[in-house]
């Protein structure tokens, strides 16, 4: 799967406990990231991330263009709704594409927890059928 990452400044702890949480299921992914949420992952969990400009440079539009291409089957967008971003227009169009194109989008921890124990029980009933 092509999963992209992205947490608003104070979501960033909750990001991190997240990937580390679910580190051996995202580590067979392909991991797609705004700039710093994608560095202070990698730093954190050693997962392999590509990164794309900083959200407030350019990072979440970056990120929408894949979405508008259909290139992404999830994204975990971690974002503040306390603290007014600078890049909300951005922020906004992003989730907006998702919605065009009927991507998955999680915009919280426990919404994101409950996809990835989805995707994690499915990939352990795959596993488990390939064996018998
Ligand atoms: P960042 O961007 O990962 O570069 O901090 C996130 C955002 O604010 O969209």
């Amino acid at each position: 799967m092509e999963i992209a990452l992205i947490a608003h400044d104070k979501k960033k702890v909750e990001m991190i406990t997240l990937t580390m949480k679910y580190y051996d299921f995202l580590k067979n992914h392909n991991l797609i990231a705004t700039g710093t949420t994608g560095k202070l992952i990698n730093e954190n969990t050693g997962l392999e991330v590509k990164r794309m400009k900083s959200g407030p440079l350019g990072g979440d539009q970056q990120i929408g263009s894949l979405i508008a291409e259909n290139k992404l089957d999830l994204v975990i967008f971690l974002r503040d709704p306390l603290t007014a971003q600078p890049h909300e227009p951005d922020v906004n169009a992003l989730l907006r594409l998702c919605d065009v194109t009927k991507t998955i989008v999680a915009t919280n921890v426990h919404t994101a927890t409950f996809i990835f124990e989805h995707l994690l029980k499915d990939s352990k009933l795959e596993e488990e059928s390939k064996t018998k």
